[in-house]
């Protein structure tokens, strides 16, 4: 959750600390271009930079020891809340118990978080669009040393997602990286069944890997990922997805991840279409639509309602 504290101080220097540097600095000019009155021996001039030195120091110290105590105080706070989300994430871990929990809060979280998002909801179906955000990151697990797939492979997947949802949705897609996790994958988180068979699999070793790895490979989202809002969405690379034919798998919002299969390599727009079924896309017969089945390979299209519906989700926010 460290992000925040970043992006705030960002916004404090561009829209404080900026602004009042160029302020400052005008006031230094114009000290140097006035010209003495000597009926009071030069006094505009000195009182002119006493002010000027005054206002220095104390913009300093409220712009500069404001902005540091506050980035401290806000990542110890995201520190403790991230170690919090960690250790519910451990627990989380726990085969079947952990598995059916983190189904119902994932659930739970989503459903309560589009509640309080409905009136965006409905602005954004009227057109009501204002810049959101979305991150999402990879995770890669490795056999016997070697990454089941090359970074580039990935980066083709990412960009093509941050490029759509930008122009598409105006979504600031924002992408975390890619974890090469040292958790050694099960069967079960390297093969995948995107059907019932897949669903309740999520429960058992399967599922307890994809969170582990998740908490150890983006600790600083864990107290997200926890009550949802603004959570990275997380693209797991498998190994493959069956049943036969299809590319990659979401269960919509019972999971943080999606899966997408390393070996499409034809295949931009797999990584956009699972964060699509996590944002509560289902499928549409549109052969153009991001959400046919068989994901458009070039320019893929959303409605207005599919735009809507994802911009709701809980993983889409505007801090
Ligand atoms: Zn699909």
């Amino acid at each position: 959750m460290g992000r925040v504290c970043k992006e705030v101080q960002d916004w404090v220097e561009e829209k404080i600390e900026k602004p009042v540097d160029t302020w400052v600095n005008q006031l230094q000019k114009t000290c140097k271009q006035q010209s003495c009155n000597w009926w009071c021996l030069c006094c505009n001039k000195w009182l002119c930079w006493l002010a000027w030195v005054v206002v220095k120091v104390v913009t300093w110290v409220v712009v500069t020891v404001g902005k540091w105590v506050t980035r401290i105080v806000c990542e110890v706070v995201n520190v403790v809340l991230d170690v919090i989300g960690f250790v519910v994430e451990l627990i989380l871990s726990i085969p079947i118990i952990g598995g059916i929990i983190r189904t119902i809060l994932n659930w739970v979280t989503e459903v309560i978080w589009r509640l309080v998002g409905l009136l965006d909801f409905l602005g954004s179906l009227v057109g009501i669009r204002l810049r959101k955000k979305m991150y999402f990151g990879v995770i890669v697990p490795s056999i016997d040393g070697t990454p089941i797939v090359g970074d580039a492979e990935i980066m083709r997947q990412v960009d093509a997602a941050v490029d759509f949802y930008n122009t598409s949705c105006n979504i600031n897609l924002i992408f975390t990286g890619i974890c090469h996790t040292d958790i050694k994958a099960p069967e079960a988180g390297l093969v995948v069944g995107c059907d019932a068979g897949g669903f309740f699999g999520d429960w058992l070793v399967g599922g307890s890997y994809f969170e582990f790895a998740s908490a150890t490979c983006k600790f600083t989202d864990s107290f997200r990922r926890v009550i949802g809002l603004g959570a990275e969405i997380i693209v797991f690379i498998v190994q493959d997805v069956t049943p036969a034919g299809t590319n990659g798998c979401s269960f919509a919002s019972t999971h943080n991840y999606v899966v997408i299969e390393a070996k499409r390599t034809d295949q931009a727009f797999v990584a956009a279409h699972e964060m699509g079924h996590a944002c509560w896309l289902p499928h549409v017969s549109d052969p153009t639509n991001l959400m046919n089945p068989s994901t458009p390979t070039a320019n893929p299209i959303l409605t207005n309602v599919q735009v809507s519906l994802v911009r709701w989700s809980k993983h889409c926010v505007y801090f």
